[in-house]
């Protein structure tokens, strides 16, 4: 028998509204280390607005989120706001679709990796400029470029920055919205193999989202299908891509595979 492993994320009950259009709606479901679960689902079906919940962003107005803080449950919004702004940056990272939204632009590209360092107290071994030579390397970046600006970087290279600054910290939870949307379809293919291997290497807790089941039939263990902000169908990947219940999914499976 399999252990089963550490629950890292608990969502019950979530719901967002804007006004009133419902952009997610009675959402739960869990997320164990080592984990990948994708959120597939055309673009308006709530996707981003889910992640931001679950990254403190956006307060929902109902359910709740609760994350494995070195075996804690903690309720994400139940605690004050200052507790979450000091406790985020160890829980989770978010991993944008477009790198500068995630990059420090005016900082040097080894800056950009050792500073959640810094500001987070996380306990690191060596120098800081050494652990961001050894994640520059982790992510496949020339070592060489630890002094550049992230502005001298192509697409594909500020993207595995913007990764390497998420996961310097060790975080419990990785989020991801579009980690490889924008970008060409080889360089694409590229970065999925990087963040395979990453997922593997760090036995990662990790959601993306995205609207490109090919992406998430590559990275994600479980499927969960999203449709004005519902969740209509949940399940292993290949079962769910395979196997489709539902006739929305049916629709999304063969329209794009
Ligand atoms: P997806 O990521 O699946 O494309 P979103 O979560 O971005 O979907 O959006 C879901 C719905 O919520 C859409 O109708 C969108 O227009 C709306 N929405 C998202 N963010 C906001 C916001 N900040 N204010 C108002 N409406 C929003
Ligand atoms: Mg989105």
């Amino acid at each position: 028998m399999t252990p089963i492993s550490e629950e890292i994320l608990q969502v019950e009950d979530l719901n967002k509204s804007f006004g009133r259009l419902a952009a997610c709606r009675d959402i739960s479901f869990s997320l164990h280390r080592g984990e990948v679960l994708g959120i597939v689902g055309e673009s308006g079906s709530g996707k981003s607005t889910l992640l931001k919940c679950l990254a403190g962003m956006h307060a929902p107005d109902r359910g709740s989120v609760t994350i494995s803080v070195s075996g804690d449950r903690r309720s994400l919004w139940n605690m004050d706001e200052a507790e979450r702004e000091q406790l985020l940056p160890s829980m989770l990272s978010l991993i944008h679709q477009n790198p500068r939204d995630g990059l420090r632009l005016d900082v040097s590209a080894g800056g950009n990796i050792s500073e959640p360092l810094m500001t987070s107290g996380e306990r690191h071994y060596g120098s800081l400029r050494s652990v961001a030579l050894d994640w520059l390397r982790n992510v496949e970046i020339d070592p060489g470029r630890i002094d550049d600006l992230p502005k001298t970087f192509s697409g594909g290279m500020q993207q595995r920055l913007q990764i390497a600054r998420s996961l310097v910290t060790h975080p419990q939870l990785v989020l991801m919205d579009e980690p490889t949307g924008g970008l060409d379809v080889s360089v694409q293919a590229k970065l999925l193999d990087l963040l395979r291997r990453l997922v593997r290497e760090f036995n990662l807790a990790a959601v993306l989202v995205t609207h490109d089941l090919g992406v998430a039939r590559l990275l994600s263990d479980r499927l969960m299908v999203m449709q004005a902000g519902r969740v209509i169908e949940t399940g292993l990947t290949d079962r769910v891509l395979e196997d489709p219940r539902q006739a929305y999914t049916q629709l999304l499976v063969s329209s794009v595979l």
